[in-house]
């Protein structure tokens, strides 16, 4: 029998952000193992599947990477077609990229399905374009979380000009704002910070570089939690298209549109 690995992103948690080709994969799962991100609600497309826990919180304190990596191989050398199920995507901070090479080296067929980013998700659950023009020419995604004692070029990032998105920051909330100060990026700056992006309990702080750790510790910031710190935070969708030039460009579009129709 083939033995084949689909490394799958679920999304942020809102299971109506989940890809069709995920679902595929889910249905034809024999076995899951997912992370403690994933929203359960997603497991409703894999009934019949055996679901194992792998994640590093909740009951499970913390699983090794090691283990999970031999229970893939257990049951992809079965003839199991085994999902490993990832909050958002699998490549995105995620350890997709190391997961299919060290099932690849082993022979073990991989197919990755991308899944909608926190941080793009979080952005757009509070109308916040991560690129606008003339406002921001790019986006960049960091950790501020490593395990080893590498350490991020933060003058670079300050000065970048692009929006910066920031995984697993609730706890670096000090040592962010110190480090994009000393890389002269202004006090100013605009932040927001979403909790439980795409979740019904979703929550949503804005506030600046300068206050955003006091800002963040009132309202209770918790993980899991996207920063995003740029101009662009300040905006929302809709108030960013309301000059004139805009609103005719809008109508022209839709009257070619109704005359081809
Ligand atoms: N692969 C995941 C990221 C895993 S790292 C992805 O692509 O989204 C875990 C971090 O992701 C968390 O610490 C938090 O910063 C972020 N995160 C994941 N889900 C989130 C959510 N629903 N809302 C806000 N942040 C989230």
């Amino acid at each position: 029998m083939s033995a084949k690995v689909w490394l799958v992103g679920a999304g942020p948690g809102d299971p109506e952000l989940l890809t069709l080709k995920a679902v595929r994969a889910l249905r034809e799962a024999d076995v899951v193992l997912i992370d403690d991100l994933v929203n359960d609600a997603v497991l409703e497309h894999c009934p019949g599947a055996r679901i194992i826990p792998v994640g590093k919180r909740g009951g499970c304190r913390s699983t090794p990477q090691a283990f999970i990596h031999r229970l893939m191989l257990r049951y992809a050398r079965q003839g199991k077609c085994v999902v490993r199920l990832k909050g958002g995507d699998p490549c995105i901070f995620g350890r997709g990229g190391e997961e299919a090479q060290w099932l690849r080296e082993r022979g073990i067929e991989v197919e990755l399905v991308n899944g909608i980013t926190a941080g793009l998700a979080g952005a757009t659950q509070c109308d916040i374009p991560l690129t606008l023009r003339g406002v921001a020419r790019g986006v960049t995604l960091v950790t501020a979380h490593t395990q080893d004692d590498s350490s991020l070029n933060w003058q670079a990032l300050a000065q970048g000009g692009t929006t910066l998105v920031i995984y697993m920051g609730v706890a670096k909330l000090s040592e962010i704002r110190e480090q994009l100060l000393a890389g002269a990026m202004a006090a100013d700056t605009p932040v927001a910070m979403i909790e439980n992006a795409s979740l019904p309990h979703q929550r949503e702080c804005r506030s600046n570089l300068m206050a955003m750790e006091e800002d963040a510790c009132a309202f209770e910031l918790k993980s899991p939690a996207i920063l995003v710190i740029g101009a662009v935070a300040a905006n929302a969708i809709s108030s960013c298209g309301s000059e004139p030039a805009r609103e005719e460009a809008l109508s022209i579009d839709i009257n070619v549109g109704s005359q081809r129709a």
